[in-house]
């Protein structure tokens, strides 16, 4: 143990870096307000006069990421305590107390006079070196904004690749969300599902047009369910007949499709499965067996008599 400490210790050593002010903040800001409070008022930052080329351009920039040192702070902790009580990592904090004493913050550029910029939203000290400037790339919070819109006008999105890419292990998992369990009725609800959604989505119709019909009951109901969105929730949802061991999903024409679990079915998986699976593991690994011996899919054009 004392051996591999030494080494860590030497590869510290062996990596030490040297880091050279670019430039120093000029505020009003002492050590005693809170950073909400420095956040609010403008700094200047002075960039020192050999490195001023690098400042080219810079005012096409609206926000900057700045690295600065906490040129008063020597402590160092592992954990700190949040202004909420709760206790963080350091790293899951932005407590100066960190190894490398060193604070990144996006600010905004206000205005450029020579190597002086004016900036807002800055938490560091006056005085403080500044160790790096560089042009703030938003891109991943603009993707952030565009996927969450994309989620928020269609929901199910996710579900609909898994679909198309014939994920039936991630959309098993994710049903299990649902149903509490992975089993193999679940699965088997998943698989057949997805046969008809995939024909759904390939003919390029709305699901929100389709009821499901089960005939069925228990954990594969479930899984059906999840992967159409037919909810009892949502009005499109109807139970029925559980003896029948199939399930409908049709449009208001009464045209869809019908999935028939084979009788037989269970024999298929006692003999094509490894003997002491979990059922859990089950599931899982019926995703694998042949679906024809399962189950069989046809398209359906008119609604059957209840
Ligand atoms: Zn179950």
């Amino acid at each position: 143990m004392n051996f591999l400490i030494f080494n860590f210790n030497l590869l510290a050593y062996l990596f030490m870096i040297v880091l050279e002010p670019i430039g120093f903040v000029h505020n009003a800001c002492t050590s005693s307000q809170a950073p909400e409070q420095i956040k609010k008022e403008v700094s200047e930052i002075e960039i020192l006069p050999a490195y001023a080329d690098g400042l080219q351009d810079i005012e096409q920039s609206e926000y900057l990421d700045l690295i600065f040192s906490f040129h008063q702070e020597k402590r160092t902790e592992l954990t700190t305590q949040i202004r909420t009580g709760e206790t963080k990592g350091i790293f899951a904090s932005r407590s100066p107390r960190r190894p490398n004493h060193l604070g990144v913050t996006t600010v905004k550029l206000l205005g450029r006079e020579g190597t002086k910029l004016q900036v807002e939203g800055l938490d560091a000290l006056n005085g403080s070196p500044v160790v790096d400037l560089k042009y703030c790339d938003t891109s991943v919070f603009e993707q952030a904004a565009i996927h969450r819109s994309i989620r928020i006008d269609s929901p199910r999105m996710d579900l609909v690749r898994h679909i198309m890419q014939n994920n039936t292990e991630e959309l098993l998992l994710k049903a299990a969300e649902l149903h509490g369990h992975i089993c193999p009725g679940l699965a088997l609800g998943i698989m057949g599902a997805t046969r008809v959604m995939q024909q759904l989505y390939s003919q390029e119709k709305d699901s929100r047009d389709y009821t499901l019909i089960a005939e069925m009951q228990n954990c594969p109901v479930d899984g059906v369910l999840f992967i159409t969105g037919c909810t009892p929730g949502t009005k499109r949802f109807i139970q029925r007949n559980p003896e029948n061991m199939c399930f409908y999903v049709l449009d208001k024409t009464g045209k869809g499709w019908k999935v028939s679990y084979k009788e037989n079915n269970r024999e298929y998986m006692n003999h094509n499965l490894p003997a002491g699976l979990s059922p859990a593991e089950k599931g899982i690994a019926l995703l694998t067996l042949d679906p024809e011996q399962l189950f069989s899919v046809e398209e359906i054009q008119e609604t059957p008599a209840s």
